[in-house]
């Protein structure tokens, strides 16, 4: 089959659907990969690594126009317009964008998120929204390292001591956990929070204090369990108590990491306003929920912007957006095995045509559109 990897094209997107390592295995498989020309510079990839691995290099209509199109990120007008009816698109295409579904079901195209895979063993080497979040939790660590004019570790020096860092991590998946052990390798004192009970005892695995808030109703511990692994809003009066407890240690931190996500919904405000006033100057606040928050713009705090650092009541607050795209030679190489785990199921070996086997768990939840329709479930 002849899979298409074209440039990313979305502003501040480094990253790359394919490496030179990925394409010498599909190439292995009996493919044609064409890579469009650059596409994997910004993340270390070099035309000619992927000539050695075997694949050839063409111009955007070339990498566009293939059976099977492997991409980051869901494709712009201009992108779509030089793709074929009857192609198939895998990438982060984002689940919950009916327009931009609707827009590839308009083009004719089969497509697969990625995103939606279930979060179960089977699909855990596919799992691109871990491989991404891990990789943030990390960067969002280094981010807030870099911007803060103090150390992390505690120093005993000749000319005194220094205080180790207080850091707090709200949200505990993937990305508040890798956050969490980032910090701890750099020295780093720290509290965590997360409506999910099951966090508690990973947090405490980690080395970092647990920021325990009962559930005292049927209901407050109902929701709390999730779905699927994912959390549910909470009850208003669960979120007072834990609002409360966290505004006591926010006041306190040198740093907060926020992560925390509700799937299809807002990302829940914790970080008040009133809260970044109580922390001290020069504090740092890494909003990895930047552009996910109620007003679009902001993320677990109001006064976060998305895309820039601001600096506000004596507190810098970094609302990047795309963090592993700061990475994006790691970010792009767990990426590119995610999707080549994934075309297992839709391109086994040898296979001329894309097969859609919706009898399979994760091709049925990753299908986004097909024959002209959206089949999101
Ligand atoms: P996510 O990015 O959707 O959310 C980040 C965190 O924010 C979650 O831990 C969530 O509970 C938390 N959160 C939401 N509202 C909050 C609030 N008001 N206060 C504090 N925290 C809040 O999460 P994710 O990293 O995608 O992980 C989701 C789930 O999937 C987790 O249970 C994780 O363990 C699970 N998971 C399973 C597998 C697997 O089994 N294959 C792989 C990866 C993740």
């Amino acid at each position: 089959m002849q899979i298409g990897v074209p440039a990313e094209t979305m502003a501040g997107e480094t990253r790359v659907a394919v490496t030179p390592e990925t394409a010498k295995k599909l190439v292995a498989q009996g493919h044609t990969v064409r890579v469009q020309a650059g596409a994997g510079l910004a993340a270390s990839a070099t035309d000619e690594a992927y000539r050695a691995a075997g694949a050839e290099i063409v111009d955007a209509a070339g990498a566009l126009g293939c059976d099977l199109v492997l991409k980051v990120r869901g494709p712009s007008p201009e992108e779509l317009a030089l793709m074929k009816p009857g192609a198939t698109l895998v990438g982060m295409l984002n689940p919950f964008d009916a327009e931009g579904l609707q827009r590839l079901a308009s083009a004719g195209l089969t497509s697969f998120a990625l995103e939606a895979a279930p979060r179960t063993t089977r699909a855990q080497s596919m799992d691109v929204l871990s491989s991404q979040a891990n990789i943030a939790g990390y960067k969002a660590v280094m981010m807030a390292a870099n911007q803060y004019q103090r150390l992390f570790p505690m120093l005993m020096t000749a000319a005194g001591t220094i205080k180790a860092a207080r850091v707090v991590v709200l949200g505990v998946g993937v990305a508040g956990l890798q956050a969490i052990a980032t910090a701890k390798r750099l020295g780093a004192v720290i509290e965590a929070s997360d409506v999910r009970p099951a966090v508690k005892e990973q947090v405490e695995s980690l080395g970092a204090k647990f920021i325990d808030v009962p559930y005292e109703t049927p209901e407050e511990k109902e929701a709390a369990e999730g779905v699927g692994g994912y959390a549910r809003p909470m009850p208003q009066s669960w979120l007072d108590r834990q609002k409360a407890e966290v505004a006591k240690r926010v006041a306190q931190a040198d740093v907060v990491i926020s992560t925390a996500l509700i799937p299809g919904r807002p990302a829940p405000v914790l970080i008040t306003e009133d809260m970044v006033k109580s922390m001290k100057p020069g504090s740092v606040i890494v909003d990895i929920a930047a552009g996910k928050g109620p007003n679009g713009h902001d993320g677990n705090c109001p006064l976060t912007e998305a895309g820039k650092t601001v600096h506000k009541h004596g507190v810098y607050i970094i609302g990047e957006t795309n963090l592993p795209a700061l990475v994006a030679a790691d970010s792009s190489a767990l990426y590119a095995r995610n999707v080549l785990d994934f075309l297992k199921l839709i391109c086994p070996k040898d296979a001329t045509a894309v097969q859609v086997p919706m009898d399979d768990d994760i091709v049925a939840a990753c299908l986004m559109t097909q024959g002209g329709e959206v089949k999101r479930r």
